[in-house]
């Protein structure tokens, strides 16, 4: 598969599917600018060769076209960002975009009204699709946050170019992974925490193969405690998960991986932040308390397979770290893999909520690389191939 290295964009326009998916608060002004951050090396690259970056992306869930989710209101945001004029073209497809794309000077950006205007985007239609294709001369996909969705502009669109490529983004989330989960160096550490095991399931079972250990934590470690014939009290559970998580056990034996779950935990009589709390053996919660973050000894624990890992992909929360009571565990994981980091492992953080746990807490500096698309990357640990990177096989 082709990258972006692999092009010279003097003189061509290059459509560029990008992820501007942006928070914007009442004003329509863009309150958080990472994902615009996160295309720049692409969109500069094509700069600096003397092409012109055509960008096209969607905003929101609009029911036609709705002024509000226009991506007007965020154009000066990407001039700021990355430093040039951008023009804007109020259909993203049709005539009047195809002048001004054709039109573009060195050092100037063209960025299309939201994709989701037309329903035939979602729709994969081929005509829509054909007509976006007008706009560049090489395809460029940068947009790692939809890539795990069949879209026109993110997976039809590919048809219609000879030339296309991964841009930066796409290429860095996707090194990452395949640094985690093709690791020569050992031992490969898992993480996996957050609420649900129906909801990572799979992806255990797509890594169970490539890793030395398996830390389950979290709300759904639960449900592994009381299938062993643990007491959990009132604790987050799904039962008809039991042997689900006791086949998981068995498959992670028969693959020499090691299992380390949780041993003790922080309980509490309600889901709330503000009632008293007790540390107590997982396996051992009154029939009125709930378990709702990692104990000292299991964080001591956790922290010691973290510390002789070489290469870490930390998914999901250790506990309720939205509260502040309980955070620690979540924290007290955040140091271990930041410190492991800084002794040379590699960590990787993706997939669901340990992004926002990560960044909440300042860990997003101290790993090695943290992703950008939750849903792609949860995709991409359960071993499928996104359709966005499909196309552009
Ligand atoms: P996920 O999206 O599956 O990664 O789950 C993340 C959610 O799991 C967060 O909102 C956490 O609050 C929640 N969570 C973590 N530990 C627990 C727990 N012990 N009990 C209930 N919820 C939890």
């Amino acid at each position: 598969m082709k990258t972006i290295d692999d092009f010279n964009f003097k003189g061509k326009q290059a459509l560029i599917r990008v992820d501007f998916n942006v928070p914007l608060d009442q004003d329509r002004k863009v309150t958080d600018i990472s994902r615009i951050l996160a295309a720049k090396p692409t969109i500069l690259k094509i700069l600096e060769d003397g092409g012109a970056p055509v960008l096209m992306s969607h905003l929101g869930r609009p029911e036609g076209n709705e002024e509000k989710y226009s991506l007007k209101h965020i154009a000066n945001t990407v001039s700021d960002v990355i430093g040039v004029r951008v023009k804007f073209a109020e259909d993203c497809i049709g005539k009047k975009a195809q002048e001004m794309a054709e039109a573009l000077v060195p050092g100037e950006i063209l960025l299309l009204e939201n994709l989701r205007f037309h329903k035939e985007e979602k729709a994969c239609d081929r005509g829509f699709a054909e007509a976006l294709s007008k706009l560049g001369d090489i395809y460029v996909n940068d947009a790692f946050g939809t890539a795990h969705r069949a879209h026109a502009s993110t997976t039809v669109v590919a048809d219609f170019f000879e030339d296309k490529c991964m841009g930066y983004l796409l290429q860095k989330e996707v090194e990452s992974l395949d640094k985690v989960l093709h690791s020569k160096e050992k031992p490969v550490t898992a993480v996996i925490g957050g609420a649900k095991v129906s909801s990572k399931i799979t992806v255990i079972e797509n890594i169970l193969p490539k890793i030395d250990h398996l830390i389950i934590g979290g709300g759904m470690a639960f449900t592994f405690i009381k299938a062993q014939g643990g007491k959990i009290g009132t604790s987050l559970v799904e039962d008809d998960k039991q042997d689900l998580a006791l086949s998981i056990l068995e498959k992670a034996k028969a693959q020499n991986v090691e299992v380390h779950l949780p041993v003790d935990t922080i309980a509490t009589k309600d889901f709330s932040d503000s009632g008293e709390n007790t540390v107590m053996d997982i396996k051992a919660i009154p029939d009125h308390l709930m378990g709702l973050d990692a104990g000292p000894e299991t964080r001591e624990k956790f922290a010691q397979v973290i510390a002789k890992s070489k290469i870490i992909l930390w998914n999901g929360p250790l506990g309720v770290f939205e509260m502040e009571n309980y955070s620690g565990g979540t924290i007290a994981l955040g140091k271990a893999i930041a410190e492991a980091t800084a002794k040379g492992a590699f960590s990787l953080v993706g997939g669901g909520d340990s992004v926002s746990a990560a960044k909440k807490f300042g860990f997003d500096k101290q790993v090695s690389y943290v992703s950008t698309g939750g849903g792609a990357m949860l995709e991409m640990l359960e071993g499928k191939t996104l359709p966005g990177i499909k196309a552009l096989e």
